[in-house]
C-alpha cells in the first residue's frame, strides 16, 4: 500500500519512514509531483492538519497523512497554538517567536504550556486522527541549542532540561509528536 506524508519537512519524512510498517511505501509530496504549498487555513491544530490531508487525498487521489502542530500556553488562553510558526509575525521567525512569547508571559505566574500534534489519517476515504500532547513549562530564559522551534523555552514535566537540551531520541520518546506518531504507526501496523 502506498501512502504519502503531506510534509515538505524531510526530518519528518525521515523520522516516520523508519518507523512505518515494512508494507507500506511511504511517498513524499515530491514523489506524488506535488510542490504547491498546501493550504493550512484553519483556526485550530486538528482542523488544520485535515484541511492538509483532505487536499492531498481529493486533489492527487492517493492515502494521505498530514500533521499540525501548536504550543499552548495557559496563562495565554493557549496562545500562540494554530498560530505558533508565525506567531511574531509572517518572517516565521523562532527567535522572535521565544522573545515575544517570554515578554508576554514576564507578568504572570503560571508558566504551564503544552505541545500539541495532531496527525490527520485518509485511509480509503475514512478520517482518522491521532493526537499526542506533552505538558510542561515556559521557562524564564533560553537553554540549548538543539531542536527547532521553541525547544529551547520548553521544559517538559518530569525532565530537569528544555527540549533544546536533550538528545533527539529522548525528546521523540517524550514528545508530542513522537507520541501521535507511535499511534498513527500502532494503527497501520493492524491493518493490511
Ligand atoms: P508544524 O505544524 O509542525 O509546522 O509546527 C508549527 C510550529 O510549532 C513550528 O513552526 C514551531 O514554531 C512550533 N513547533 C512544532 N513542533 C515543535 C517542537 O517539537 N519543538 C518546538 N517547536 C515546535
Amino acid at each position: 500500500m502506498q501512502l504519502v506524508f503531506a510534509t515538505n519537512n524531510t526530518n519528518k519524512l525521515k523520522e516516520v519512514q523508519s518507523l512505518i510498517p515494512k508494507h507500506i511505501q511511504l511517498l513524499s509530496l515530491q514523489d506524488i509531483g506535488c510542490f504547491e504549498d498546501i493550504p493550512e487555513t484553519q483556526n485550530t491544530i486538528e482542523a488544520n492538519a485535515i484541511q492538509k490531508a483532505e487536499y492531498v487525498k481529493n486533489k492527487y487521489g492517493y492515502n494521505c497523512f498530514a500533521d499540525d502542530t501548536g504550543l499552548e500556553v495557559k496563562a495565554l488562553n493557549n496562545a500562540p497554538g494554530v498560530y505558533s510558526a508565525r506567531y511574531a509575525g509572517l518572517q516565521r521567525n523562532a527567535t522572535d517567536n521565544m522573545n515575544l512569547l517570554l515578554k508576554n508571559l514576564a507578568q504572570k505566574t503560571d508558566r504551564s504550556a503544552q505541545f500539541k500534534t495532531v496527525i490527520a489519517l485518509y485511509l480509503n476515504d475514512t478520517l482518522k486522527t491521532f493526537e499526542g500532547i506533552c505538558k510542561g513549562e515556559i521557562t524564564t530564559n533560553k537553554h540549548g541549542d538543539k531542536g527547532f522551534g521553541y525547544d529551547p523555552i520548553f521544559k517538559p514535566n518530569n525532565h530537569d532540561t528544555t527540549f533544546a537540551q536533550m538528545e533527539l531520541a529522548l525528546k521523540n520518546q517524550i514528545g508530542h509528536r513522537g507520541i501521535a506518531t507511535t499511534k498513527l504507526v500502532s494503527f497501520l501496523s493492524k491493518i493490511s
